[in-house]
This record gives C-alpha cells, structure tokens and sequence, in this order.
C-alpha cells in the first residue's frame, strides 16, 4: 500500500528516515564463494531499517520458486564476481518469470562494466561496489510508483549488516584443517575497494585507485554475530586486508581481545606483505591462519603487464616470510595470458614444486584463464585491444585466443582435469600429477618424474574449491 501523503523526501537516505508501507525486496546472491555475503547482509540492514520486507536467496543453496519472489517489488542480484553474473544471467529468464512486476537492480563490482549487456537481458537499474544509497533511492522510487531515473551519487554510513534473512552459517563453505577438523567459518569485509590498479583487477574500474574502511566498531558487530552463529573462524573478503594497516592492526587486536579462539585469514597482496611485514607477527599472534595472495604469475615480464608491483623474487620471499611464522599461504594465479608459453607455464608448475606449494594451490588456480571485461585497464595497455577479439557477452568480456593455439588446447584440457578432479574429490597432489604430465605432453617432451614425495605441508582451506573469476560449472548454471 502505498500512500501518496507520504511526506518522507524519496532522497531523505539518513537512518531515520522510515517509510509509510513495507515494500517487498528479495536480495539475490548467485555467488560468493562458498561465504555468507555481506554485501546482502549490509543491504537488508538498510531496507530493513527503511521499513522494507527483506527475503535474501542464496542460490548455490535455494531453489527459484514463487514462493520466494511471490509479491516482490524489488529484484536486486549482487554481483560481485565474473561467476556470479554468468549464474546470475543464467537465472534471469525463470526470475522474470516468477516475479514479472518486479523492478529488476543488478548491484556490486561485475554490474557497472556490464551495464549494457545486463540491460538488454531486462535488468533496469545498476549500482556498483556502494549499492545501499542506490538500492534505498530505488525502494523509496518503487514505494511511491515513481519511475524516475536514478541518481545514486550519495554513501551510506556502514550499520550492523541483518543477516538473519541468510541460511546459517554451517551451510555455507567451512574450514577444512590439516588434521582433518572443520571449522565453522564466518564472512565479514573491513574495507572496500583497493588503493592499487593491477590492470587485470575488477576492482579498479569501479573503486579507481580507492577503498573505504568499514568503523571497527561494525566489523566487531558482525563478527559478534556470526561467532554467536557458530563461526570458529572468520574469513576477511577485503579485495587487501592491509590497504588500511593500522586499520587491520586495529581489527585484528579487536578480534583476538573479545575472541581469543577465533582464528581469520585475510587476502593480501604480495607488495603488503612485504611493506607491511612488521606487522605479520602480531597478525599470527592475533590468529591470522592464512593469508590468500593473487602472485597471478611467476614471469616477471607478465607481471609487468598485469601492473602487479611485485616479482618473482618478491613472491620467493614472500614463501619464506610466511613460512618462518607459520601463516599458511595460499597462491592465486592466472596461468594463461596471451603471453603465456608452454615452457612458461611448466616454470609455473616447476616452481610450485620446488617452494613445495603442491598442497597449497587449488587446481582451479592452474587452469584461470585472463578475462577481460569491459571497462579493464588492461585495455589501456598499448597494442593490447588490438589482439582482442570482439565483445563477446556470452563470457562477459572480450575474447582472447592465444598466437600458440597449443596454449589454448592446454587451457581447456586443464580445466576439464580441474572439473573431474573435483567431482572425484581427487587429492591436490593428484590433480597436480595430472596436470603436469598434460603441460608436458602439449610441448611433446617427456614429463620429467614429479618427485612429491614432499609436496608441502597440507594448509588450512575453505571447503569450497571453485573460484571468483573462474567459468562457472554446468552445475552452478543449472543449480537453481
Ligand atoms: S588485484 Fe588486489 S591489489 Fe591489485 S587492484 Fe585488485 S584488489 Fe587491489
């Protein structure tokens, strides 16, 4: 019900601001890894405060059924990831369907640089890595019939996140220990965006070069809560936990104070590791398990291209840093660029058997393709849009082939290794054999014996093995 007396001003965004009907939203989340998002959590918050019925779906666990959507004014998809906006287009058709009078919002990194194709397929409204104004604006718009364009230039301040509309914790990824215990694992952000411009980076064409730190004070109100849910371990999603140091220093001396069990893992860039290595012990002391870390690649020359202000020799060390204080590492890579080789792609799997590292790689990590969306600084490097194909919505980016077509051939065969290793809940170090012998059958040369009889300890990790930019699987597409 809608009342047109309504005297709240549609741009009145402060918390206090209260609306005259319940508007029913349902908060979409196609992917995130396994982790409850906050991004829908923070969402439902502000709806909720605003006075809007508020149902989040999360769909690696629910189905699409009108029930869920029945009566939804509001449709918004978080889109975070590349994976989660192929899910998420893939869902579209039955989401129209089943809610055809709801005005469909697309919101988080992946939805401005696809603005265009996700208007096409009937999304109406995007916001990007600030979504709460935007989605607040629109709700207040939808309440009083208004369609009138958006302007969402305003930030909300951050408030708790509601994650009560969210399944529990214990159904999303866990943490997997080396001993085999499983820990209950939470999700929260410190900050967004990133102060750096890797060129690759979805990050960068929507944040610029800029983050924006969550107050402590909500952090270690969403931590509070999800400990209170059974979290054992919390998981920090920062595109960096150390853009923000002394903030993460802050954070972390929060966490253990109140929480001295709980354990976290951060992602954090090789060059922080480095700049910022005084601060690792206390970290570890406040129960940093595990730091993600995007290396991307081993040659220094790509490395370059990608703008990622490190070396081969910083990750080395980095290897060793890490290793003397007992904080696991987990490497993420890209592995196939254009100017990938074969040889260089065995360098890669070489040097992850020399640092002993075997354990600590997910098999998805070695079969990343380089994506490049819309909006990519890559395309920014000289001569690199002309060995682009065209725009090609389907993958979401443009299309690359490589000048060895070998290195595409081995790409693919990789990734169906990866597929199949995961569905076979094949080991690491089998996945790793497999594709090792296949990058030295591409180059013709006899595969060298692969001497793991050391392959480095087993690490701490999530129990989900699929990965952010990586294709989604025929499964995550017809999950729903
Ligand atoms: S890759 Fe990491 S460090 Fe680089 S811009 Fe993206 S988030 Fe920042």
């Amino acid at each position: 019900m809608v009342h047109a007396s309504c005297p709240q001003s549609p741009k009145a965004l402060g918390p206090d601001h209260k609306s005259c009907a319940a508007l029913r939203v349902v908060l979409i989340n196609p992917y995130e890894i396994g982790r409850q998002p906050f991004a829908l959590a923070e969402a439902a918050a502000w709806l909720r405060q605003r006075g809007c019925e508020v149902t989040c779906i999360e769909l690696s666990q629910q189905r699409l059924t009108a029930d869920a959507l029945v009566g939804a004014r509001l449709v918004a998809l978080f889109l975070g990831m590349h994976t989660a906006t192929r899910i998420a287009i893939e869902a579209l058709p039955r989401i129209r369907r089943l809610a055809p009078s709801a005005h469909l919002c697309a919101y988080g990194l992946y939805a401005p640089v696809n603005a265009a194709y996700l208007r096409a397929q009937g999304i109406e409204t995007i916001l990007g890595g600030e979504p709460e104004a935007g989605l607040l604006e629109l709700a207040d718009h939808l309440q009083q019939e208004k369609a009138a364009p958006l302007t969402p230039t305003q930030r909300v301040a951050f408030i708790k996140p509601d994650r009560s509309a969210l399944p529990p914790l214990s159904s999303y990824a866990h943490l997997r220990m080396p001993d085999g215990a499983r820990k209950t694992a939470g999700f929260t952000e410190a900050t967004r965006g990133c102060k750096h411009l890797c060129r690759h980076c979805p990050v960068v064409p929507v944040y610029q070069g800029r983050f924006r730190a969550v107050p402590l004070g909500i952090v270690m109100e969403d931590i509070r809560q999800q400990v209170a849910q059974g979290a054992q371990h919390i998981s920090f999603g920062d595109p960096d936990f150390l853009n923000g140091p002394m903030h993460a220093l802050r954070i972390a001396r929060a966490l253990h104070a109140e929480f001295p069990a709980i354990s976290f893992d951060a992602t954090i860039k090789i060059q922080h590791l480095l700049q910022h290595q005084a601060t690792l012990p206390e970290l570890k002391r406040a129960g940093l398990l595990f730091v993600t870390s995007a290396v991307e690649a081993v040659d220094d020359r790509i490395l370059e291209f990608l703008d990622k202000n490190h070396t081969r020799a910083d990750f080395v060390r980095v290897v060793g840093i890490l290793r003397g204080l007992d904080i696991a590492l987990s490497p993420t890579f890209i592995p196939f660029t254009p100017w990938t080789t074969l040889d260089g792609y065995i360098e890669l799997l070489s040097m992850l058997v020399e640092l002993k590292l075997i354990e600590s790689v997910a098999p998805v990590q070695l079969g990343i393709r380089l994506l490049v969306p819309e909006g990519s600084y890559l395309l920014k490097l000289e001569g690199f849009r002309s060995g682009l194909g065209d725009f090609d919505p389907e993958i979401l980016g443009y299309r690359w082939s490589h000048p060895d077509p070998r290195v595409d051939a081995l790409q693919r065969e990789v990734m169906t290794v990866v597929e199949a290793a995961d569905r076979r809940r094949l080991s690491r170090r089998e996945a790793f054999a497999a594709i090792w012998q296949l990058a030295h059958d591409a180059t013709r040369r006899a595969a060298p014996t692969l001497d793991i009889a050391d392959p480095g300890s087993a690490i701490p990790t999530m129990s989900e093995n699929w990965y952010c930019c990586a294709e989604p699987t025929e499964q995550q597409l017809q999950q729903f």
